[in-house]
């Protein structure tokens, strides 16, 4: 059963949870809480057959107190003005949680994307587009989208070509929209990157001997067996880099169902038959499960929903068996199933942390397309032949030579996607340990959600009091 609280107020729900623990001013708060500017736009496209058909779309912009302000753009059916205005807002949180320099927004369009054709499709981005242009909801230095739910590489490209043809005198206009193609000003890692940040973050929660030890489990990720909820582009990357670093990945639920193997399911295996077929369900060697909500209640160490919100609620909390819930989708878990959970001594990572390496290498995307050019491009062979001239002095000292790999290894420079990658680890640690610490100053009565949301409005609140707006 669908929670009766909105999603926007949930989040709000978990703001006054967080800022009881804050010192701030109730106006401050109030102020970081709102939600700025929401743009609700109707606009026809022509379908193929020659039919109109009148679409709804929104953009909200939660947070001006950084620019631009900065969030993907989903195409679903449940798209509506309060989703919007909850995913906003918790882009602003996301942000300040880990650094990057944006206020929160985000977009929507009420389509089943499915049900369009590719030029379909490319006429509603296209319009959308225009329609974010004509009240400026959209440029480098004002609202920044980028991929979600249902939308990815190919939007964002047509996207930024509409933005240009409107735009050609501007010197930035890659820098419109991130999550693009690498040909179309993308950065290297991107495509990954949510997944990747969802990987290391998971990776420093696991490393803590006293919080496993609290939970019955090892330390580390190996071995531990992983659900996961959603195999779109986010839960297929996670799990992906999970399996790697020795997680066992035991059940995917997909929107038509479930499949489930306790000895282990191949990521790569799995991907390839749900592109070939079209589903994961019938996986060789897996049982099949007809009703999707069933991987929720799979047993397992880490349950990671990756598909829509409210997916965890007061009516299956108490079935769930996982010991850490990852949140990779926005909004998975209800307010009310939450605190169900915190009590039975689950141990949640939240949303705003753990599915914040996305805007992480949208911020350095981003950053790439205001300097104009790919990150190592400057430095890399100069770091190169710098370290050639070690390794060989080395050489000299030991009066032994380095094997041929071992001196490509050691003497590589950085690719553009080692330096992403690199700050992406360096941010998700980082985060994770600031939340971490702030949890344990307060004792019992916070848990890592509460953390993390004290920590974003402490962070907000500071940038609102330099601004010299709030004392
Ligand atoms: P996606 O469209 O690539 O994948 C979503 C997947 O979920 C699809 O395969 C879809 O079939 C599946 N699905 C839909 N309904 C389902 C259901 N009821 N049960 C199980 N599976 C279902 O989207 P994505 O980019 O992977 O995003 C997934 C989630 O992660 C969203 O909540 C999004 O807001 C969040 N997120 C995405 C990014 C990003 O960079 N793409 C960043 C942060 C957060």
């Amino acid at each position: 059963m669908a929670s009766t609280i909105s999603f926007f107020d949930q989040v709000n729900l978990n703001f006054d949870k967080a800022a009881r623990f804050t010192k701030h001013s109730e106006g401050l708060l109030q102020q970081i809480k709102i939600c700025n500017s929401v743009y609700h736009m109707t606009f026809p496209i022509k379908k193929d057959d020659g039919t109109i058909e009148t679409i709804h779309a929104w953009r909200a912009e939660h947070s001006h107190h950084k620019l631009p302000t900065k969030g993907g753009i989903r195409y679903s059916t449940l798209v509506n003005e309060d989703e919007v205005m909850a995913l906003a807002a918790l882009m602003t949180y996301k942000c300040a949680i880990v650094d990057v320099p944006f206020g929160g927004a985000k977009g929507g369009v009420q389509i089943d994307r499915k049900g369009y054709s590719l030029s379909e499709l490319e006429r509603i981005t296209r319009r959308y587009t225009y329609e974010l242009m004509k009240k400026n909801f959209i440029g480098p230095g004002i609202d920044v989208p980028a991929p979600d739910f249902g939308t990815g590489e190919q939007e964002m490209a047509w996207i930024m070509d509409t933005y240009m043809t409107m735009t050609p005198e501007k010197l930035d206009v890659a820098a419109c929209v991130t999550g693009k193609p690498i040909a179309q000003e993308g950065v290297h890692g991107r495509k990954e990157a949510t997944g990747k940040g969802i990987y290391f973050g998971l990776r420093e929660a696991c490393r803590s001997v006293e919080d496993m030890q609290i939970l019955g489990l090892q330390p580390g990720l190996t071995g531990k067996s992983i659900v996961v909820q959603g195999f779109g582009n986010v839960g297929y990357h996670a799990t992906k880099f999970l399996q790697e670093a020795g997680a066992v990945i035991v059940g995917v639920g997909e929107h038509n169902g479930v499949i489930h193997n306790p000895k282990g399911l191949d990521v790569e295996k799995v991907a390839a038959h749900h592109s070939e077929t079209g589903s994961v369900l019938s996986f060789p060697g897996a049982t099949t499960h007809p009703n999707p909500t069933h991987v929720l209640e799979l047993e397992c160490d880490i349950l990671i929903p990756a598909a829509l919100e409210n997916q965890i609620t007061p009516e299956n909390a108490g079935r769930i068996q996982a010991k850490i819930i990852a949140e990779v989708a926005n909004g998975p878990t209800t307010f009310e199933a939450n605190e169900i959970l915190r009590r039975r001594g689950v141990m949640i990572i939240p949303d705003a942390y753990l599915n914040a390496g996305g805007v992480t290498v949208s911020y350095f995307e981003w950053l790439r397309n205001l300097s104009h050019v790919r990150f190592g491009r400057v430095g890399k062979r100069f770091e190169e032949s710098t370290h050639i001239s070690m390794l060989k002095a080395v050489e000299k000292i030991a009066g032994q030579e380095f094997s041929q790999e071992a001196m490509k290894q050691l003497g590589h420079g950085p690719d553009e996607v080692d330096l992403v990658n690199s700050g992406l680890e360096d941010t998700m640690i980082v985060a994770y340990n600031q939340i971490r610490d702030t949890q344990k100053r307060h004792g019992e009565d916070v848990d890592l959600r509460t953390a993390s949301f004290i920590n974003a409005i402490d962070k907000i609140a500071i940038s609102y009091m330099e601004l010299g707006i709030f004392p």
